[in-house]
This record gives structure tokens, C-alpha cells and sequence, in this order.
């Protein structure tokens, strides 16, 4: 009887804006292990008669940058249980692709090329990316299998870890070695100027399939990259895995030569502007308004109250703000219905610090449901977004009572999208501000469109 084939699974999973004065440390990341991995990834390896080896993943909501001691002592943790799980056969990594460390240029490069010290040069490496990650020489060096997600907003996580997966099953069972080649494409923008709903992204993203059933290619991708790192590896790129390197390499190219033709296609998805735009357009009807600049799930600090402030001065009525990060706010509340508090700015965010009374308070969920000035505010312990009806639904918060909704976001998330209500994104500032021309711009590789203008994309 053949012997049973060995894997391991793992990773880390962030997003970094490096505009961001909020580093990342321990207590910010989720640590997934055991079984709850395992059915995370939900591959049928058993099928495959792999033997599946749990390590750890960790994974938080994008922020600022990863603190250079927890990132040392994480990465040593988790190369010491991989060395454990050795001899491998394969190793999965659940990645995002956008970490920043101060001080390491390249940290999945880091993080990968220090798996592959340890597992050896004949174990298959299979990676799953975030398509808002960026890609290095140093990472395609030292994987064998790449797949990143397809749609953005994501809903094709488990997808992807899928096909990351069965590449792996299929090639630590004999199939042959696959490897991956890549191009960078000198373009950077948001994911909310990339959305995979509206066009060019989403006929290019719906090609991607067809390109996987190409003889010679596994799995086609393109990574739109994070613009909000000021890093020499933050850019778009083609990512191909292959059999075929000839075949891979031609795939690559032309999802790069697209994309790159499209570019000045790249739009918002949604009606944009500044706030006075944003408050000047509101409906009479239920309405949304998303916060982009200071989105948490984008790597912004989410405690900024520059549009609260807006709201307050021009004394609009019926508005839910969800929310803002106040931390402390419980135990300042605590044991009153009426009391000052200080809104804004309280990780350092920037943004106004607003002295205002809060009244009918209650408590749920680490959040404070406060009235400011006739304003519904959910002030919450940490930073989260609120992208699901259940976060409305988990504080006893009914949206049909309100006229205005803000969520500190970009583009909506399928939930908020699926109320059909008219939404406004408000190009604020912040962390993740969606202005460029305002982003420090000192690491990047140049030319980068839309920072500067490249004449020619391939020589
Ligand atoms: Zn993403």
C-alpha cells in the first residue's frame, strides 16, 4: 500500500496600512488551530488519503503595522511547529499578501522562504493570497502552487482555499510538480476602484476560469495589490500557476497587458465625494453612507469622527453612526444614562475630538449605543466593522428607524448591499484615504499608475 501522503496547514493573514499610526500586536490577531482549521480550509484531503497537520493561523482586521518583536517571535513560534510536523510531503499557507513590518521589506517573502528553510526543496508549498496582497520575486521563489481570491468584496474565500488545496492534493500525490510565474503590472489602486461587481475588473475576473482549463495552467490571477502601503513590493501583478512554464508565462502576460489596458477604466463603484458632497446629496428615503478613509476593514484605525462632526453641525436628523472606536468608553459610561464624553481620534486616528453629552446609554456586544446630539452612535470597545444586518441586529438596533446609515467602509459590503439603498462613499481622510495625491509616496516602485504615468508597461 502506497504511503499516506503528509500536510501541513497554516499562515497569517493582515492587511497593513502603513499610513497607520496603530501597530498590530498579539492581542489583535485571531488564532485559528486544531479541527477549527481543518474545517476552516474544508478540503476533502481524507479522499485525497492525505494526513492532515493543523499548525496555526492567525489572522486579524487590517490595521497599521505589525510590531517587529511580535512578528519575530509569531513567525519563530510557527516555523518551530512546522519543524515539528516534518517530514512534509506539502504545506498550505492561508496568506493575505499585505503585512507590513518595520524593517522587513517583504514579510510573506520572509514568512514563506523561512518555511521553505525548513521543509526542503522537495516539499510542495501551495499558497492562498488575498487578491489585495502583494507579490515578490522572493515569495514566487519558494511556492509551488499559487491561488488568490477572485471577487472583491470577497466572496469566494472558501473557494480559493479550495483550489489551493486540491492543486496540493493532486501534486503531493504524484501529479506533476506544478510552479508559478508572475508579472508585475506598474498600476496600484484601491479595491473599491477595482471592484470585481462593476467593470473592467469584473469581465477580466470572470476570464480567469476559462484560463485555468488552458492546457498547461492551473490557476490564473491577478492581484489588484494594497495601495496603502508605501512599500517597494506594494503593485499589481499576473500570477500564474502552471505545468507548462511557456503556457504560464503567456497566460501571465496577458492578464497583465488587460489589466493594463483597462487601467484608466478603474473607477469607484458607487457615487463618491467629499462630505459636503455627501451631505448635500442625501435622500429623503433610507440611505448609507460609507466612511472610506477611516474603514477598518481596509487597514484604517476607525476611530475618527470627522463625519459625525459633519452630521452634528448640520443638524440631520434620523442618522445611525456604526461606529466609532472609543476604547474605555464602557467603564467611563458605565453606571449612567447622561453624562460628557470625548469622541475621535482616541487610538490616534486624527480627526476631530468632539466634547459632547451622551444620553439614553445601554450596552451590548463590548459597544455603547449613545445618543450625541440626537445622533444614534455605536462607540465600540474595539476596532470592528459593521458590514453584517446581524452586527445591527446583535445591539437591538432596528435600521428601518432610521433615515441615514454610516458605516466606517468602502465599497458595501454584500449585506449592506443587498438593502438596495442609495449610498454615497465619502472620500474622507485617514488611514486608508482614497485621495492618492494626499498619500506619502517615498517607497514605491516608480512609475506606478495612477501615482506617476507609465509610458510603456512591457519593454
Ligand atoms: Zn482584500
Amino acid at each position: 500500500m502506497a504511503k499516506r501522503k503528509r500536510i501541513a496547514i497554516g499562515g497569517i493573514s493582515t492587511e497593513c496600512s502603513t499610513y497607520s499610526p496603530l501597530f498590530q500586536t498579539a492581542a489583535d490577531f485571531e488564532k485559528v488551530q486544531g479541527s477549527l482549521l481543518v474545517d476552516l480550509v474544508d478540503f476533502p484531503f481524507e479522499k485525497y488519503e492525505i494526513d492532515v497537520h493543523p499548525l496555526s493561523y492567525l489572522k486579524s482586521i487590517p490595521g497599521g503595522p505589525v510590531e517587529a518583536g511580535f512578528y519575530a517571535k509569531t513567525k519563530g513560534e510557527f516555523m518551530e511547529q512546522i519543524k515539528d510536523a516534518c517530514p512534509l510531503d506539502g504545506v498550505l499557507l492561508l496568506m493575505h499578501g499585505a503585512m507590513y513590518v518595520p524593517g522587513i521589506e517583504d514579510p510573506e517573502g520572509d514568512w514563506i522562504s523561512a518555511v521553505r528553510g525548513v521543509v526542503g526543496k522537495h516539499c510542495i508549498i501551495s499558497v492562498c493570497f488575498d487578491l489585495h496582497g502583494n507579490v515578490s520575486d522572493k515569495i514566487i521563489r519558494n511556492i509551488d502552487v499559487f491561488a488568490a481570491y477572485r471577487t472583491a468584496p470577497h466572496i469566494d474565500v472558501k473557494k480559493t482555499y479550495y483550489r489551493a488545496a486540491k492543486h496540493l492534493a493532486a501534486s503531493v500525490n504524484g501529479g506533476r510538480r506544478p510552479e508559478v510565474v508572475w508579472s508585475p503590472i506598474p498600476v496600484l489602486v484601491s479595491g473599491e476602484m477595482s471592484s470585481t461587481c462593476i467593470e473592467p475588473c469584473k469581465s477580466i475576473y470572470a476570464q480567469l476560469e476559462s484560463f485555468d482549463r488552458r492546457k498547461g495552467i492551473l490557476d490564473a490571477n491577478l492581484m489588484i495589490g494594497y495601495v496603502w502601503a508605501d512599500t517597494g513590493t506594494a503593485i499589481a501583478s499576473a500570477v500564474v500557476t502552471c505545468t507548462d512554464q511557456q503556457a504560464g508565462v503567456q497566460t501571465c502576460t496577458e492578464i497583465a497587458e488587460t489589466y493594463w489596458q483597462k487601467r484608466n477604466e478603474l473607477s469607484f463603484d458607487m457615487r463618491t465625494g467629499d462630505l459636503k458632497a455627501a451631505l448635500d446629496w442625501l435622500p429623503n428615503e433610507f440611505s448609507i453612507l460609507a466612511d472610506s478613509g477611516d474603514n477598518p476593514t481596509a487597514g484604517g484605525v476607525g476611530d475618527r469622527a470627522d463625519v459625525l462632526e459633519a452630521l452634528i453641525k448640520d443638524e440631520i436628523e434620523g442618522v445611525l453612526v456604526a461606529g466609532i472606536t472609543a476604547p474605555g468608553i464602557i467603564s467611563k459610561l458605565q453606571g449612567t444614562n447622561k453624562t460628557t464624553v470625548t469622541v475621535g481620534g482616541k487610538l490616534g486616528g486624527g480627526g476631530p475630538g468632539l466634547t459632547l453629552n451622551a444620553e439614553n446609554i445601554c450596552f451590548k456586544n463590548e459597544c455603547a449605543v449613545v445618543k450625541l446630539h440626537g445622533i444614534t452612535t455605536v462607540l465600540t470597545e474595539r476596532r470592528r466593522p459593521f458590514h453584517n444586518l446581524s452586527d445591527f441586529a446583535d445591539l437591538g438596533i432596528d435600521l428601518k428607524d432610521y433615515r441615514l446609515l454610516v458605516v466606517k467602509s468602502g465599497y458595501l459590503s454584500p449585506e449592506l448591499q443587498s438593502l438596495s439603498a442609495p449610498s454615497f462613499m465619502v472620500l474622507t481622510d485617514g488611514a486608508v484615504c482614497q485621495h492618492f495625491d494626499r498619500l506619502e509616496n517615498k517607497h514605491r516602485q516608480r512609475p506606478i499608475f495612477p501615482f506617476q504615468n507609465p509610458v510603456q508597461l512591457f519593454p
